[in-house]
């Protein structure tokens, strides 16, 4: 074997710790993403769960009074968010249908959809 060889195949080892070591940076790489995808699919499954507690245990959680608080806060949120929801709709010349949800203009008196009486 030559010093040409020695060369070639040194290069050749060099070439495969690099590929190696990027393999083992793209595995890392994917097992963060994997694990942050994770991370955010069971946090939306503890919200799904908390979401369905919150309507369907309300009685029960009364109960304890961290609970009642945390339901508090999002009781408040919530009127929050259709305080703000309607402001939103006013300035759109809006109205939002209390029964089925559907956005009609101010100008009308009935939701077209469902027929409930509109505005007030
Ligand atoms: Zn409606």
């Amino acid at each position: 074997m030559g010093i040409l060889d020695d060369v070639v195949i040194n290069a050749k080892s060099a070439a495969e710790a690099v590929g190696k070591k990027a393999g083992q940076i793209v595995d890392a790489s994917k097992l963060r993403i994997n694990a942050a995808e994770l991370n955010a699919e069971i946090s939306k499954r503890y919200e799904a769960l908390g979401q369905y507690v919150f309507e369907s245990c309300r009685e029960k959680l009364a109960e304890d009074a961290e609970a009642v608080g945390k339901m508090a806060e999002i009781d408040e949120l919530k009127a929050q968010h259709a305080a703000v929801r309607k402001e939103l709709n006013d300035k759109q010349n809006k109205v939002v249908c209390p029964n089925c949800g559907k956005q009609s203009p101010n100008s009308v008196q009935y939701c077209s959809n469902c027929g409930t009486k509109l505005g007030e």
